[in-house]
């Protein structure tokens, strides 16, 4: 085993930790439960644990550290800025310096330790190794539970002067008025794009309580429930019209689609399609949206590229 840097993805229910080399692939990993409840001690007392374990029997020290975490990272810093509710004590925790100390003489001397927001080590992992892979630019947006995104532009990760560039989530998006976003406003697109605002969409269109999300959403649709249907392609036209307005702000090479709710299928993707070129102007008609193609290794990969100086 050559050189060897950690990457780690640090989500509200587990934390995932690889060693990665110099090309970026993932040579170990190894996965624990995110102890979010109990504050931030035991959340990076979890991350050394899982680097002592992938270290053992290696004789490797780490030439750096790549965190992807949730919640609004100041990546200068190496500090969050705000977190949800789930983490305890995470908003202020400074990442780096704890993480730093707790490894202690397992890191090189001078290794680079970098954190950045989870959906930015995605975007990181997409842009170096997958769906963006070869463009100058990407924004990559993931739509799941919530809605992240994170922007490249030409081979930089953009952060933005508050830590919070290209979070499309709070992009104020028609049809999203008498939603109200867990930012606390109404009418963003995570309001009504995310798995959770399809779902609170579908309620007050007068949907099926006993249908508990997307999933269901989806099911119903396909098995002819019309409410359901109107739901969800309302919910994905919700995120083309959002990335037609990203788009023309910042004109990526290539747009990246990833989470769960991306994986419903065509019954999304055709009416998410439809929605982005009603509203895209001709320059940016023949933008690609792509799939993913990393998964959950897309985060690990993403903060491997950041721990070798990579955007
Ligand atoms: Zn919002």
């Amino acid at each position: 085993m050559g050189e060897v840097v950690l990457a780690v993805d640090i989500g509200g229910t587990k934390t995932a930790a690889a060693l990665a080399d110099r090309t970026g692939a993932l040579l170990r990993v190894e996965v624990a439960a995110t102890p979010a409840a109990e504050g931030r001690a035991a959340v990076v007392a979890t991350v050394v644990a899982l680097a002592v374990r992938l270290l053992a029997d290696t004789g490797q020290r780490l030439a750096g550290v790549g965190i992807g975490t949730a919640g609004v990272v100041d990546s200068g810093a190496g500090t969050i800025v705000s977190a949800t509710d789930t983490f305890a004590d995470w908003p202020g925790t400074d990442v780096a310096g704890l993480i730093r100390a707790g490894l202690g003489d397992l890191l090189r001397p001078g290794a680079l330790i970098v954190v950045q927001n989870d959906v930015d080590a995605h975007a990181a992992g997409e842009y170096r190794h997958g769906a963006a892979a070869g463009a100058a630019s990407a924004l990559v947006v993931a739509v799941g539970t919530g809605v992240g995104g994170g922007l490249i532009l030409d081979g930089r990760a953009v952060r933005g002067a508050h830590h919070v560039a290209g979070e499309i989530a709070h992009i104020p998006t028609p049809g999203a008025d008498h939603l109200r976003c867990p930012c606390g406003r109404v009418g963003h697109l995570e309001a009504i794009g995310s798995g959770i605002g399809m779902h609170r969409h579908f309620i007050v269109l007068g949907g099926d309580p006993a249908i508990a999300d997307a999933r269901g959403i989806a099911a119903a649709a396909s098995a002819g429930d019309r409410t359901a249907r109107r739901a969800l392609e309302e919910s994905a036209a919700a995120v083309g019209r959002a990335l037609a307005a990203a788009a023309t702000l910042v004109d990526p090479e290539r747009i990246v689609i990833t989470g769960g709710v991306p994986n419903i299928g065509d019954a999304w993707w055709r009416p998410m399609l439809d929605a982005f070129h009603a509203e895209a102007i001709d320059a940016l008609q023949n933008t690609p949206i792509l799939p993913g193609v990393l998964g959950d290794d897309a985060p690990l990969r993403g903060a491997a590229a950041s721990a070798w100086r990579n955007p």
